[in-house]
């Protein structure tokens, strides 16, 4: 079949509108189908960059353990910090990182489960490119969330090993 030459840039151009879109939906969660509701927008100062969180279980007078979906945008994360409970997350979609004070930075992927032990200070969120949503469940018992410092663009930007 010999194509008409007239017909090749709208076709380029189609073709380049469709690779934008796919771009779009694998970068942001945006109407995406995800397990959990996006929630709020984050608007703390624990964080860098966009962040959202809808709180799934809250702690009660029985239970202190709640469990919360956080949605980082590319290039979100949250400041150092370390739980007196330790922490568990759970990849839900994208690709993220994990990282312990004097530990090299993990990529994190849909999936992958993260036991964060009490005290060691570390942090988390997306990469550069791609959104990450987490499901976090914390232990508040022996207290909650101790907020440290911001993590660095030289840190997060740092070469995994
Ligand atoms: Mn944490």
């Amino acid at each position: 079949m010999k194509l008409n030459p007239k017909y090749l840039l709208p076709i380029f151009l189609f073709a380049l509108a469709a690779c934008n879109n796919k771009k779009e939906m694998n970068n942001s969660t945006n109407n995406k189908e995800l397990i959990f509701p996006k929630g709020e927008k984050i608007t703390n100062n624990n964080f860098t960059g966009d962040a959202y969180l809808q709180m799934l279980i809250a702690a009660d007078s029985i239970n202190l353990t709640t469990v919360g979906n956080v949605t980082f945008e590319p290039g979100a994360r949250t400041k150092w910090h370390s739980h007196p409970g330790g922490q568990i997350l759970l990849v839900i979609d994208g690709v993220g990182y994990y990282q312990e004070q004097g530990q090299p930075k993990r990529i994190l992927r849909k999936g992958d489960p993260i036991k964060c032990p009490p005290n060691v200070s570390h942090w988390h969120g997306a990469s550069p490119d791609t959104a990450f949503v987490q499901v976090a469940v914390t232990n508040n018992e022996k207290g909650t969330v101790i907020w440290l410092e911001e993590v660095t663009d030289a840190v997060y930007n740092s070469l995994n090993q």
